[in-house]
This record gives structure tokens, C-alpha cells and sequence, in this order.
């Protein structure tokens, strides 16, 4: 059995536990399953498991930097894979043209400055961009996000942008929270988003180690990279 099969076997394998997983947890919350997108973020992982995945039925990848994002869309593009592309990291006014021209979800909007040149991007392409605002919960704002007390005014620059389609929240548990903490306030930014625009009812939450709490409070788009990829290594 060659490398690369067995690469698939183990890709199909892990995306079908985890599959089962969010499916379990849905029940255990009295969701339904389809209640719950699965994002796989493939960063530092190439771009031929990114392939494998498409082929194997996983519509959703998630990657949080640009140049690798680019490179591995433009990869899967010309073997005739097109995924839907969410740009989960911190985004860069400068990388928006780039981001605009691939990712169809931008989960991590934290100011206003990102949103026109977001905006100014997409309208120039002539597609719309769905628009998820990050929140840091902590109000700890080095790592990405916009404050609580800053959310509504931006929900209003979202909802208020010609290209980009407010769809929702996204958050990233603080370190040292406990999950469900963090995903029951992020519930409460949720409402203030809703109260803005009322059919913006995404929450992107949970990782490969919080998914099943997040899921237990609502979220719509759990992001995992390790549970389906394995350990990530440094790419060369
Ligand atoms: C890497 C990353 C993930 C996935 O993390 P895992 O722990 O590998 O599941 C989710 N969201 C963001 C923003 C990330 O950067």
C-alpha cells in the first residue's frame, strides 16, 4: 500500500470519527446534526490532504494565513476542487484583495478599517463576502478581535457595507477560560449581533479541544484542524 493511500485511508478514517463526534454531540444538546458545519483548517498541512478532503466530501476548509491560503486555493482550483475557503486568522488590511479573490467566509473581522478594505475588495471583484465579526472575550485584543463594548458599532459597519454579508460571531475560548464560559458569553455577542441584523445567526466556535462544549452552546461552525489532520509540524 503506497504512502499516499494510506495518507487517504487515515484522512477518510479521522474526518468520519470526527464526523460522528459533532453528530453525537448534536444529539446530546438536542440539536440536529446538520445544526453544525464542519470547518477543517488545513493550515501547515499541504495541499494535497486539502485535495484528499474535498474528494473524500468535506466542503469547508478553514486557513488563517494568506500567502498559504492563496497557494493552496490556487492549487485545488487547477485540479478542479473548489471548496468553500474560510479565512479564520488575523487579517491583514493588505492581504484583503488577496483574501477576497478565494475566501467565500472571513471569520475574523475586528475593525473598521478591515471592513472597508474588505468591502472595497469584494465590491471590485463583483462577489459578496460572508462576514463573521470576531470577538475577544476577554477584551484582550492582541490576539485578534473586537471588545464587547465595541461590537455594535462594528456589526453596524458589517451590516452596513455594500459586498460583505454580516452572517454571525466568531470567537477563540481565552486561555485559562473555562470553554463554556466563553461560549455562553459569546452567545450573549450573538444576540447583539442578531439585534443588528437578524439573520446573522452564525457562531464559529470550537476547536479539536473544546468542540463538544461549544456545540452544547449553540455554535454553528466548529474549525478543527488536528482532530481530522493530525499534529501539525512546521512546514518547511
Ligand atoms: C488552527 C486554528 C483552528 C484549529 O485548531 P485545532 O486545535 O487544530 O483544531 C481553529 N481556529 C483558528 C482560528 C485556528 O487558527
Amino acid at each position: 500500500m503506497s504512502t499516499d493511500t494510506d495518507r487517504r485511508d487515515q484522512l477518510r478514517a479521522n474526518l468520519s470519527r470526527v464526523q460522528d463526534a459533532i453528530a453525537a454531540a448534536c444529539r446530546e444538546a438536542g440539536r440536529s446534526p446538520d445544526s453544525v458545519r464542519l470547518i477543517v483548517v488545513t493550515k501547515n498541512f499541504p495541499a494535497a490532504d486539502a485535495a484528499v478532503l474535498v474528494e473524500e466530501g468535506q466542503t469547508d476548509l478553514g486557513e488563517n494565513r494568506d500567502q498559504e491560503a492563496a497557494g493552496k486555493a490556487a492549487e485545488l482550483a487547477a485540479q478542479g476542487l473548489t471548496p468553500s475557503w474560510h479565512f479564520v486568522g488575523q487579517l491583514q488590511r493588505n492581504k484583503t484583495r488577496s483574501v477576497a479573490s478565494y475566501a467565500s467566509w472571513v471569520h475574523s473581522i475586528d475593525r473598521t478599517r478591515l471592513v472597508d478594505a474588505l468591502d472595497a475588495a469584494a465590491t471590485a471583484y463583483g462577489h459578496s463576502v460572508n462576514s463573521l465579526i470576531q470577538v475577544s472575550l476577554d477584551g484582550d485584543t492582541s490576539r485578534g478581535g473586537v471588545t464587547i463594548a465595541d461590537l455594535p458599532a462594528l456589526a453596524d459597519r458589517v451590516a452596513g457595507a455594500q459586498s460583505l454579508r454580516l452572517r454571525g460571531v466568531m470567537a477563540v475560548a481565552p486561555i485559562g477560560w473555562e470553554p463554556r464560559k466563553a461560549f455562553e458569553l459569546l452567545a450573549e455577542c450573538s444576540r447583539t449581533v442578531r439585534n443588528v441584523e437578524p439573520a446573522a445567526s452564525e457562531i464559529s466556535a470550537g476547536m479539536s479541544g473544546d468542540y463538544v462544549t461549544a456545540i452544547g452552546c449553540g455554535t454553528t461552525m466548529v474549525r478543527l484542524g488536528r482532530n481530522v489532520l493530525g499534529e501539525r509540524e512546521p512546514m518547511a
